[in-house]
């Protein structure tokens, strides 16, 4: 039996009951980092893959908070340190009643291997709560933040461990977060990043995942003297990650057809209104139109289609690139079907894990270039390291630079994931390149600190 399958088998036995999510980010990964192990069987020796997927600490409390009629709530907070190999724990925020400590670990998994393949040093790391921020007055969610922040505030530090925004984390409550961290450890530091450009926050921030995927799968494009120019583009989601894909996309002279939300999804042959979907994000977020959804897009665009079903609908409309820009296990095999008989060649994932395990393994194996979100989508926590960089050198830089950085970073992530897919003999298989990529670094930071 492979090493790699081994540490797989014992994973399963210990979480695979309560933690379905994070057994699928680890097999994804171990399953196609076996070259690796096979060229440095020091590796087995120093029990680096059983170390790798046990994170360094996991902290759990509770996050009492009162609503605006005074009833007091509790929701479960964690923060996952998962690997300081490389640099500090870096990962995000998420707020949302599905968040269980499974899911932070999957993410924490992931964010690992994308956060060295931004080739910046920054650790992986996650926190949430299983707290719902939709339709909470902004009152209820400046009380959450502050009672959340209250515990993590001893945990975290700009060279410790760096929180950032996530679904239902934005720019607000990550503000809110970090007014209570200065005032309990009175300090003025880039310990959370994506803040606002008034206090040490990064120009770009906002767009930068959405840019990043649009940048990384150009630059696959460019590598086959192709462009986005004249492309049918799909996403799904209609956040800030899709958002931002939708408009980078459109700017390179793709026309994007569909998005979708929790409640349906829009059908746009003329091609998104950024405006109109921003705006429609931003009366959500706003918490005063509770029953706000992308149906709202018709009063922007009547010639549009809006379907009040299962926002994969979109996966069934024709073209030639799939973004998944929503959450996690949105793009199904029988979504990944319609794909590819559809003409799709190219899927990235702005989100993280938005394709099952079988979907991507049928989008392989059918030609598509696929490329998963630890590569894809790490443009965010790419100007999350640039943020702190800014931070750490009391200065901040333009749009333009920041932006020209990011799109340096996504150009190298993906020749490194290419390169690396490469080296094995897997050419075109973006998963394991990026596995493989992120992989390395890490194990050779952790193998030059000992068994630690
Ligand atoms: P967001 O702004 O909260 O947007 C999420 C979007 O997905 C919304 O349109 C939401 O619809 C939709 N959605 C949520 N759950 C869904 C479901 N079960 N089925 C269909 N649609 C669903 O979040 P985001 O910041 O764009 O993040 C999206 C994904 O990207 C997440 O996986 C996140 O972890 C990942 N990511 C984000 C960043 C970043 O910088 N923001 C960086 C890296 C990775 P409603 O509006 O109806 O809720």
């Amino acid at each position: 039996m492979s090493y790699t399958q081994r540490v797989l088998d014992e994973l399963k036995e210990r979480y695979a009951d309560e933690q379905p999510e994070f057994i699928q980010a680890a097999t994804e990964v171990l399953e196609t980092i076996q070259p690796a192990l096979d060229a440095h069987p020091e590796y087995e020796q120093a029990g680096l893959l059983e170390r790798l997927v046990e994170p360094e600490r996991v902290i759990q409390f509770r996050v009492p908070w009162t609503d605006d009629e005074n009833k007091v709530h509790v929701n479960r907070g964690w923060r996952v340190e998962y690997n300081s190999a490389i640099g500090p724990y870096k990962g995000g925020i998420r707020f949302n009643p599905t968040v269980t400590l499974g899911m932070l670990k999957f993410l924490g998994f992931e964010q690992t291997f994308k956060n060295s393949l931004t080739t910046l040093p920054m650790g992986g790391g996650k926190g949430g709560s299983d707290f719902d921020p939709k339709g909470k007055s902004n009152m209820e969610i400046m009380r959450f933040c502050q009672s959340f922040m209250t515990e993590l505030s001893r945990h975290i530090g700009p060279d410790t461990d760096v929180p950032a925004g996530d679904l239902g984390v934005g720019g607000r409550e990550v503000a809110y977060m970090f007014g209570q961290y200065k005032r309990l450890r009175n300090e003025f530091t880039g310990t959370l990043t994506g803040k606002g450009l008034s206090f040490g926050g990064s120009l770009a921030r906002t767009e930068a995942t959405g840019y990043g995927l649009v940048y990384l799968v150009g630059e696959y494009l460019a590598s086959k003297w192709d462009s986005f120019l004249g492309k049918t583009v799909v996403v799904h989601g209609s956040g800030n990650v899709a958002i931002y894909a939708v408009k980078k996309a459109e700017e390179l002279g793709a026309t994007v057809v569909a998005c979708s939300d929790t409640k349906g999804w829009v059908y746009d042959a003329e091609g998104l209104s950024v405006e109109a979907l921003e705006a429609i994000y931003a009366a959500k977020r706003s918490g005063n139109d509770k029953g706000v959804s992308l149906e709202k897009y018709l009063e922007y665009r009547p010639k549009a289609e809006y379907h009040a079903e299962d926002g994969r609908g979109v996966w069934g409309v024709k073209c030639d690139i799939a973004l998944p820009c929503a959450r996690e296990n949105t793009l199904h095999l029988e979504d990944a079907e319609k794909l590819v008989a559809n003409g799709c060649k190219i899927v990235g994932e702005g989100a993280n894990m938005p394709t099952t395990l079988e979907a991507t393994k049928y989008l392989q194996q059918n030609g598509v270039a696929f490329f998963p979100g630890k590569a894809a989508n790490a443009g965010g926590v790419a100007v999350s390291g640039l943020e702190m960089s800014q931070n750490a050198g009391h200065i901040s830089w333009t749009f333009e630079e920041v932006d020209g950085r990011l799109q340096e970073i996504m150009k190298s992530i993906f020749h490194a994931i290419d390169g690396a897919a490469r080296a094995c003999d897997m050419e075109g298989d973006y998963v394991a390149g990026a596995n493989i990529a992120g992989f390395l670094k890490v194990a050779d930071a952790m193998m030059a600190q000992g068994i630690v």
